[in-house]
């Protein structure tokens, strides 16, 4: 970080931490008491500040509705046993926040805002980070177009926010997944690999046909052939092929996962072979009937490392390993939430 931000303080009369019932967490709908701003306007990053979490005012013209310039992070602050607190690889997110920026022409964040204001923030609202074993404080950094104006142009001016929630586990339990095969989530040449709103937007519908035939999740496929697999809509997809850990490579239609990059990273310390390439659903489906595919898991900040019970392919349904018995995906879970909690030593330098 380059210089040292002022910060405007406005701090709430009263906390709403003593009427949350921290057993009960929905993700994504419980929110801290205070959240960031900075605007940019006329070239410039100005009035950094935390305030009471509450509604913005806007323009009903501002181009993010319109338009759709709009890009969010995903990040994790998590309790260590001394109480402290450690936020985890958020300059990957930092990184990554500012090349889906690029993509959809908007002005990139200055370093020590995106961190700096995560860091204030986070400390203004240090009570609200769990201490229960799987919780953690999701940090929600977003940018968005604010010039009240109709035409279609980049926006010259933007509100920077980040908003914090404190989570259990995203999900409970082996996933059920269908491989869509209709619909797309990315194309070649288009905004996969930016964390912008209208790939969650045009994921919806999909989302919701195959959510009423009872599936968890989808296993997205390329939009060319729908043959090779992709990502999941909210994790990267990761497969344990005759003991290697074999994932997609990252390419434009899919999101260059923190947590993906992490496992790799731990795969390989443990001297697991790791293949990134390109993945036909065909591999799968053999690699299932034929034993030789073993494991199968969603990698994600909010679903960490999800197993994938059950995969659906054209209407048939491919039941996986039991997840009790997956010795390299368990493993790497472990070692992975022992490093974010703190409770093995960080020899990668992940936590800040
Ligand atoms: N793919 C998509 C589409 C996502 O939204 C996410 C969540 N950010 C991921 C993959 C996983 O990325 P990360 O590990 O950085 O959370």
């Amino acid at each position: 970080m380059t210089e040292t931000l002022d910060i405007k303080v406005t701090k709430v009369e009263q906390t709403r931490l003593t009427v949350t019932d921290f057993s009960q967490l929905p993700f994504g709908k419980v929110f801290t008491d205070h959240m960031f701003l900075c605007d940019y306007q006329d070239g410039e990053w100005k009035n950094p500040r935390v305030v009471p979490y509450g509604p913005i005012p806007m323009s009903p013209a501002i181009s993010a509705l319109h338009y759709g310039q709009a890009i969010f992070e995903g990040i994790k602050a998590y309790r260590l046993p001394d109480g402290k607190i450690s936020i985890f690889r958020a300059d990957k997110n930092f990184l990554r926040f500012n090349k889906s920026a690029k993509r959809m022409a908007m002005a990139e964040v200055p370093e020590e805002i995106f961190m700096q204001g995560m860091a204030t923030l986070i400390n203004i609202d240090e009570k609200w980070v769990p201490a229960q074993e799987d919780y953690a404080l999701y940090i929600r950094p977003v940018m968005y177009a604010t010039d009240p104006y109709l035409g279609v142009r980049p926006s010259d001016s933007y509100t920077f926010g980040i908003l914090t929630t404190p989570t259990g586990k995203y999900y409970s339990k082996a996933l059920k997944v269908k491989v869509e095969t209709e619909f797309t989530r990315a194309d070649d040449g288009g905004v996969g690999y930016a964390k912008t709103a209208g790939n969650y937007a045009r994921s919806l519908y999909p989302f919701e046909v195959a959510r009423k035939e009872g599936f968890d999740q989808l296993i997205w496929t390329d939009a060319q052939t729908h043959e090779f697999i992709e990502e999941a809509g909210t994790a990267n997809l990761m497969f344990v092929i005759d003991g290697k850990l074999v994932t997609p490579a990252v390419r434009t239609t899919v999101l260059d996962g923190v947590t993906r990059d992490t496992i790799i990273q731990l795969a390989k310390a443990d001297g697991i072979e790791v293949e990134e390439r390109r993945l036909s659903v065909k591999e799968i489906i053999e690699g299932i009937e034929n034993g030789r595919l073993t494991e199968a898991f969603a990698a994600g900040t909010a679903a960490t490392v999800t197993h994938i019970g059950e995969i659906s392919y054209q209407g048939k349904d491919y039941t996986l390993t039991d997840p009790a018995t997956r010795s390299v995906s368990n493993s790497i879970a472990k070692k992975l939430n022992d490093i974010k909690y703190g409770l093995a030593p960080d020899t990668f330098g992940w936590n800040w």
